[in-house]
This record gives C-alpha cells, structure tokens and sequence, in this order.
C-alpha cells in the first residue's frame, strides 16, 4: 500500500466485551468464536499513537469519514460512501412551555444518505468488508438498514439479500429492490428474519450483517458520538435520548465519549443516556426499571416505529450497562403518543422526524414534567431518520 492510500486508521484489533478474546483485524469476523461466549467483538484503537489535532478537523469534508484514524478500514480506496454523516444539529424553538429552561437540541440523521442514521453503519460495514474481500451480504432489518444496506452494497458492486418483515411500509420495500438488492418479505418480526438471514450465510457463505453480530456498524454509529462533541465545540450535553432497538447507537456514542476522553479532547464529563422503546417492545426499559442485567424477549406486535420493533436485542446486557453508568434513564411509548408527538414536532419545527425520533419528543415531556430534567440543562434528541418512507404508519391530522 502506498503511503498516499493509506487511512492512517489506529485500528488495531477486536476484543470480544464479554471474555476479553483477542481476534486480529486482517480477517472477517461475526461474534465471538468461543460457543458458549459468542460475545460482542469491539474495535481498538491504539490512540497513544495519534497526531491528529481536532482543530485539523476543520478543513476536512462534512463526512463521517473525517474520523478516518478512528475508524477501522486502512486503505483510502476502500472507503464506500455516499455521503454520510456529519448531520446538522437544530435547537427547538417553537414548543412552547416544554422548551423553558432547557436547551433543546435535535441531531438531524434524516439528512444521511437513505434517510437514516443506518448509512453510518452500513458505510463502515461495507467497506470494511470490501477490505477483507466480502462480496455478498445478508440483513434482517426492520426497514432503515436494509435501504441502507442495499445502497451501500450497490456502489461498491456487491450484492444484498435483505429479509424484512411483511409489515413494514412499501417505501422500505421498494426502496430496497430499486437499489438492486433482492428482498425477502417474512411474517413475522425482526428476530424472525434474523434467524432465516442466519441460517442462509452459514448455508451459503454469505456475510451476515445483522446489528452487532457484525462488528463495524458499531464504529460506524459511534462517529455520532464525535460529531455531537465536535458540533458542540468539545463539549457533551447533560442528557441524550436515543431510540432503543437494537442499540448499536446507544453503546456506539458511549464508545465515542470513552475515545474521546482518552484522545484528551473531551474530558471526564459524560451525558446521561435516555434508552426510548415502543410499548410493542420494551425488554429494556423493563429491565432497567427492574433492575435486572439482561432483558426478556418482549413483542406486543405491530408499532409505527418499525425500527423499534426489537424483541430482544443481542447487545441487552451492554445497552443496560451504559444506561446504569451514565445515570440515564428509560421510557416506552404508546403508538398513539408517537405520533401526537410527531404531528407536534412537524408542524411546530418544520422537521418529518421518522416515528422513532418522534417518541423522543414524548419521552423529553415526560421527563421534563417528572423534573428529571433540570433547570438549564442541555438535551439532544437523536432523530435517526426521516419520516418520508413511513405515510403507511402515519397520516396528516
Ligand atoms: C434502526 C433504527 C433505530 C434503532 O436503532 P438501533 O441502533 O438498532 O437501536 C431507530 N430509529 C430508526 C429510524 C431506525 O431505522
Ligand atoms: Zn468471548
């Protein structure tokens, strides 16, 4: 490799967060090998050696890929993008006596490449892949990440299955055929898919990215992380609420934070982490009010957050975790609730927050009025994405 082509990536190795097991960073990898672990594997950094300044970042593109030594493809030509990242933060103004006294911030992931935050993952994913030589994917997705996926894998000329649930809106649909891949629709839910996408690559060789069975989705959730501190001048805010499916942005921006402070750009300052689920399937708002280190399978059927219908996501235990050490909180939300708070998000900022987003707006007014929020304090919703693909779930008022 040519010094030019280089990334001048930190990666290093995987480490599963479970045993401690090393894997090296040269060959593909799922979870942890050991059968009775099959841990989480996280990318390391060695970031003593880094030299980079974050004022440097200034000059580079508005591209999640300008955290290239923090992220784990080595070689330039490997880098699959559309265009991802770097998402504008907003301050809501417009809401009346929900907003006094707090700062109100939204993180805008509607403006990535397929309208969600999961181009991110998908954009880190491939092109990783593409580095160790992986030409065909699979996913079970609950609408985001398949369109994210099928894109992704159309510029860089591999190819996508995708097995998606049968109820979930035609726009996830054909967006995903248009972009070339071939869709499966199952009846049933997302854990459903996941298992037939996981029989079908063990069968069939094909890789299976499925959320954090696959390592570098997590890396590529985690530059919202160094967006939200670099976006707000090295700064973190008190509180960020997140919508908690699977959870890779949840642990992903944690992650960000802990890099952060060890590069020596943020300091020991961390936000309290807000997990916001539907009430069709809530395992970890139900255990974190419980107490309890792992969740239950949970799945009350359909919900207008399609992205929030997770039975029971693989990374619980990590999820939980975060919550707890961040002091942070969890609230499940009715879809009827939803999408009141969409309609008021809508027409009061001018912003189609997909559904997800929007059972933010809920949960920062129950918050707010419990006084879990304090006087002065600074919020960020993380809208993951637009509502455009979802008129099957929701309508004009
Ligand atoms: C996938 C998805 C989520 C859930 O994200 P996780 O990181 O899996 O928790 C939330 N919102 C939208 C719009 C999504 O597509
Ligand atoms: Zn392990």
């Amino acid at each position: 490799m040519s010094e030019k082509k280089k990334t001048k990536s930190l990666f290093t190795h995987l480490v599963c967060l479970k045993c401690g097991k090393i894997y090296d960073p040269l060959t593909t990898h799922t979870v942890c090998e050991d059968e009775n672990c099959k841990g989480i594997l996280s990318s390391q950094y060695d970031l003593k050696k880094n030299q980079l300044k974050p004022e440097e970042l200034k000059n580079r593109k508005a591209s999640l890929w300008r955290y290239k030594e923090f992220l784990p493809v080595f070689n330039e030509e490997n880098i699959v993008t559309l265009g991802e990242g770097f998402t504008p933060i907003l301050q809501l103004h417009n809401l009346g006596v929900h907003l006094k006294g707090k700062k109100v911030l939204l993180k805008d992931e509607s403006n990535n490449p397929t309208g969600s935050f999961k181009a991110r993952g998908l954009s880190v994913a491939v092109s990783k892949a593409k580095e160790l030589g992986v030409n065909t994917f699979v996913i079970p997705t609950a609408g985001n990440a398949g369109g994210a996926l099928a894109a992704y894998a159309a510029r860089s000329k591999s190819k996508a299955y995708i097995f998606m649930p049968k109820l979930t809106p035609a726009a996830f649909k054909i967006e995903a055929k248009l972009l070339g891949a071939q869709v499966t629709e199952v009846d049933g839910n997302i854990s459903d898919c996941g298992k037939i996408a996981n029989q079908l690559a063990n069968e069939n060789g094909w890789f299976d990215v499925s959320t954090l069975k696959e390592p570098y989705r997590l890396e590529g959730k985690k530059t919202m992380g160094y967006e939200i501190a670099e976006q707000l001048e090295w700064n973190v805010p008190d509180i960020i609420f997140y919508p908690t499916g699977g959870g890779t942005g949840i642990i992903g921006i944690w992650k960000a934070f802990n890099e952060l402070e060890e590069l020596g750009w943020i300091g020991r300052k961390r936000p309290r982490m807000v997990a916001v689920q539907s009430d069709s399937c809530n395992g970890i708002y139900t255990a974190f009010h419980e107490k309890k280190e792992h969740a239950t399978y949970i799945d009350n059927g359909f919900t207008v957050a399609n992205g929030l219908r997770v039975p029971k996501p693989y990374a619980d235990s990590v999820i939980l975790q975060v919550l707890r050490e961040s002091n942070g909180n969890s609230v499940s939300v009715s879809d009827p609730d939803i999408l009141i708070a969409l309609h008021e998000l809508t027409a009061g900022e001018g912003l189609l927050v997909s559904p997800e987003g929007a059972a933010l707006w809920h949960a920062y007014k129950v918050l707010n009025q419990t006084g879990w929020i304090k006087e002065g304090e600074t919020v960020l919703l993380l809208n993951t994405g637009s509502g455009y693909k979802y008129f099957d779930n929701i309508t004009a008022p």
